[in-house]
């Protein structure tokens, strides 16, 4: 990851790695410009999209046919976090929403992004997948939701527990 970024996006000078504050870092070279790649983790806003007493989880083009999960989408410039995550849902399912809460916030260290997970209440229209990036979705009924492992898993089982619901977790490799 930290030798991802070869030049200076700021001046092109060609980068390199040096410890800055504890960590590694690639720095600019130039010698008036400064610019420090922090590699700090993503903002990924997340949905628990739910109406009546189902929730609506989707499946992105190329995952496998048995994944299911949270709307998902990246925080972009010169939004709230609940414009964006409301963004997101009216993007990827047509539907109109009210955020209800913050579930929490989860690190994905492998994508290096934080998750931010909200309780989002959508309305009775009819779901409009986008289908640029969606490929079906699926409605489930609140007390059978089934949890996985990973940041919008955790943040699944963390609304259900708020509930006082405690289901079993799927596995990634259950068919
Ligand atoms: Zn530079």
């Amino acid at each position: 990851m930290l030798n991802e970024y070869k030049f200076c996006p700021l001046c092109t000078d060609p980068l390199e790695t040096k410890t800055i504050g504890g960590a590694e870092r690639r720095q600019c070279t130039g010698k008036e410009c400064g610019f420090v790649f922090w590699n700090n983790p993503t903002p990924v806003l997340a949905a628990i999209t739910h109406r009546r007493d189902e929730v609506i989880l989707i499946q992105a083009i190329g995952w496998p046919k048995h994944w299911y999960s949270l709307v998902t989408g990246f925080h972009e410039a010169g939004e709230t976090a609940e414009e964006g995550v409301l963004r997101e849902v009216k993007e990827e399912i047509g539907l109109n929403g009210t955020v209800q809460s913050l579930v929490g916030v989860y690190s994905f260290f492998e994508m290096n992004q934080i998750i931010i997970a909200y309780d989002v209440l959508v309305d009775d229209d009819d779901i409009t997948l986008d289908t640029n990036e969606i490929v079906d979705y699926k409605i489930i009924k609140t007390q059978e939701l089934k949890t996985w492992p990973s940041g919008t898993g955790q943040a699944a089982k963390d609304w259900l527990a708020s509930q006082g619901i405690v289901n079993e977790e799927l596995s990634f490799r259950k068919k």
